[in-house]
């Protein structure tokens, strides 16, 4: 198990090879996070900037988003995956934020949940991302780095990963912990290939400690 002063180390070592000082990366509008991360769900990363693109172009504010036709959401985000149902999901939140919150986005997770399409990691992106609130938001990359390195278990889902995070982790650099690990996990913690030789923090690893293990054992 990962100590405090060891994740603590982790950390000095991301932010120093990703260059991210916080909180440089919280100022964007939290309606354009929500809807990009809906639009994200089960799509690649350049297939949603995209199509976020598109979207925004043509519908730049709430209201209009909100009188838009499914169709020519649909249209516009069409290379995503479930198109269909993230344009009726788009339309629809952008609908109830008008009327229910006054076009505010709430800050305020079991009201971010309520909304279509919206789960645990799209509300924590939004209040870490949107709001700079110490949420951490537990994507792929988050969880295969948080079990590859002994944080999490195996089995354990979201609410765990996210809770066995915020107890290694000072409060003023939990928004932070998506960034990193997201960068972390594109370019080194690959999946399903992670790059171990040239990793940073692999002494701190559980799974590069088993690896190792294995190796010398055979031989
Ligand atoms: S040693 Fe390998 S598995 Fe462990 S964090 Fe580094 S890249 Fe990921």
């Amino acid at each position: 198990m990962i100590s405090v002063e060891e994740f603590s180390k982790i950390l000095d070592i991301l932010e120093k090879r990703y260059s991210i000082e916080f909180p440089q990366h919280i100022s964007e509008d939290p309606f354009k996070i929500l809807i990009g991360t809906i639009l994200s769900q089960r799509t690649r990363d350049e297939i949603t900037d995209k199509a976020y693109e598109t979207l925004f172009d043509r519908f730049p504010t709430i209201e209009s988003l909100a009188k838009a036709s499914i169709k020519e959401i649909e249209k516009l985000i069409r290379p995503v995956g479930f198109y269909k149902v993230k344009a009726k999901r788009i339309k629809e939140v952008a609908r109830i934020i008008l009327e229910k919150y006054s076009g505010i986005v709430p800050k305020d997770r079991d009201e971010l949940l309520k909304l279509p399409g919206v789960g645990d990691k799209t509300a924590d992106i939004v209040l870490s991302f949107g709001y700079g609130l110490p949420e951490i938001a537990v994507d792929t990359h988050v969880e295969t780095v948080a079990k590859r390195l002994g944080i999490a278990d195996e089995e354990d889902k979201y609410v765990q990963i996210k809770r066995k995070l915020e107890d290694l982790t000072p409060l003023h650099k939990r928004s932070m912990i998506n960034s990193l690990f997201v960068m972390f996990g594109k370019e080194i913690c690959r999946k399903p290939r992670p790059r171990c030789s040239v990793c940073q923090i692999k002494n701190f690893c559980k799974y590069y400690r088993s690896i190792t293990q294995s190796k010398v054992t055979r031989y």
